[in-house]
């Protein structure tokens, strides 16, 4: 999964990209990069890392211009080398393109072998790279038509940010499995007065951060040209069912963004109520695996009337461990993420909040902890359905054979987990929390394995090593 930030006009625009993709960091933290553009030049800078790591004052400082592109990566496609860090930045004949990916296509291993076959030849092993070259290949003159002609040869799920020396583009896929919000900064100069800057990230969290006001999501097959005369808007795509993200409102964005209309905080204490209406039991504690299960577990206490407590703390200095106790700690990965509060946890019984279960692992090693800690039931709550399918779209799902709901029964699961009991939210319950159906608005393949896009199997291709100084 990535998260993709753009600005257009304003005079601090790399200084707000920077921002606007540090509240976009849980969507990725192997790389961080940002384009920016004076008019006349594009300069990027781009490094493995979270965003802290890679920008300084000075390298931020040499990002000139009032128009910017940010990234950050959590490789789903291609492998977590530095050359995959976006944006990826290119000369196309006498002009400059940098483009910021996330979504994951469909076609781009045949569409690769094509390219390469007439005589393209790639830097980088991700996915993302074949549209610069279809854009490179385009006959079209204008810059819109270029980019609807290299989009209407790709498939799969993407929300896309281009930025020239003039112009910043968004684009996002027909189904528009990812999201992608416009926003807007009115600016105030001594020389020109008031002013609009335009932006764009893959979630309003970061207009809160920058200052900006959200306006609307850009539409599924929707492709936006911002320019001096302002916002363009484009429809070169066929209107097609919207298959939104579910997994978005389940795990991935953050609870105070919107999606669409839809707060994601309100959905995840929607699918609480609902798993609690499914799934009661008679408890003393409710408590949720933090942060994933906070919100769905406060709509279950509320709904069950069962007292909501943190009964685990969250670590949030777990990034680089490099000890590792030479004796072996039983659960030692947990335990350096959450502590148990015992007092609270000793002789109760706990129903015990996550947003899903993927392998199955985190789930275990909670359960067993609890149990150390004096737990006297643990009740296993999932505020989403078993994840049965991976995504091929994006999210960073592992392949069938290891989730453990495509592989173990109900009853197998919870005796693998060590819990009482075991509850998942239904599908139907989970798309009625947000006023839909199944096979309606969303796209929930990881959970229903209807898959609205064929895929191909994903490339496999080894990066040339780059070796630092
Ligand atoms: P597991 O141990 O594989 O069952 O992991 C489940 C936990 O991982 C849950 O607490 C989720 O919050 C979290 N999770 C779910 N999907 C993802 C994902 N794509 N990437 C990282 N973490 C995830």
């Amino acid at each position: 999964m990535c998260g993709i930030f753009g600005i257009y006009g304003h005079p601090e625009a790399a200084n707000l990209a920077y921002l606007g993709i540090h509240a976009l960091q849980h969507r990725g933290q192997e790389s961080a990069g940002i384009s920016a553009s004076d008019r006349t030049r594009l300069r990027t800078v781009r490094g493995l890392g979270s965003v802290v790591d890679v920008f300084d004052p000075q390298t931020l400082g040499r990002l000139n211009g009032r128009s910017a592109i940010g990234h950050v990566r959590y490789s789903t496609a291609g492998g977590s080398d530095e050359a995959n860090a976006q944006p990826i930045a290119v000369r196309h004949g006498r002009g400059q393109l940098a483009v910021a990916h996330n979504g994951n296509l469909a076609n781009a291993g045949s569409l690769r072998r094509e390219l390469e076959r007439a005589g393209s030849i790639f830097a980088t092993n991700s996915d993302s790279e074949v549209i610069v070259h279809l854009f490179a290949k385009a006959k079209a003159h204008k810059l819109v038509d270029r980019v609807a002609a290299a989009l209407k040869r790709i498939t799969g799920a993407y929300s896309l940010l281009f930025l020239t020396e003039q112009k910043l583009i968004a684009a996002r896929d027909p189904f528009g499995f990812r999201p992608l919000a416009l926003g807007k900064i009115t600016v105030n100069t001594p020389r020109s007065g008031e002013q609009t800057a335009w932006v764009l990230s893959s979630e309003t969290c970061s207009f809160d951060l920058v200052g900006a006001e959200y306006i609307r999501p850009v539409e599924p097959g929707e492709i936006l040209v911002i320019d001096r005369d302002g916002v363009h808007s484009h429809k070169r795509f066929d209107a097609q069912p919207s298959r939104f993200c579910v997994f978005e409102h389940v795990y991935f964005a953050r609870p105070d963004t919107l999606l669409g209309q839809d707060s994601v905080y309100l959905s995840r204490q929607a699918f609480g109520r609902q798993l609690a209406r499914e799934y009661p039991v008679d408890a003393d504690l409710v408590i949720p695996v933090p942060d994933s299960g906070n919100t769905a577990a406060l709509g279950y206490a509320r709904e069950a009337d069962i007292p909501f407590e943190m009964g685990m703390i969250r670590s949030h200095y777990i990034g680089r461990t490099f000890i590792e106790p030479q004796q072996s700690i039983r659960n030692f990965g947990v335990k350096l993420k959450l502590g148990p509060v015992r007092k609270l946890i000793e002789g109760k019984r706990l129903v015990v909040i996550d947003d899903s279960l993927v392998r199955g692992t985190t789930s275990k090693k909670i359960v067993t902890m609890l149990r150390a800690a004096g737990a006297k039931e643990i009740h296993l709550r999932i505020s989403s359905p078993p994840v049965t399918h991976s995504c091929q779209y994006g999210i960073d799902t592992p392949t069938r054979g290891e989730l453990i709901a495509a592989n173990k029964s109900l009853e197998e699961t919870r005796e693998h987990i060590g819990c009482d009991s075991l509850g998942y939210l239904s599908l139907e319950g989970m798309l009625a929390a947000l006023n839909d159906l199944p096979g309606g608005h969303y796209c929930d393949a990881c959970f229903s394995g209807d898959y609205p896009v064929p895929f191909e199997q994903p490339m496999k291709i080894k990066p040339l090593p780059l070796l630092r100084r």
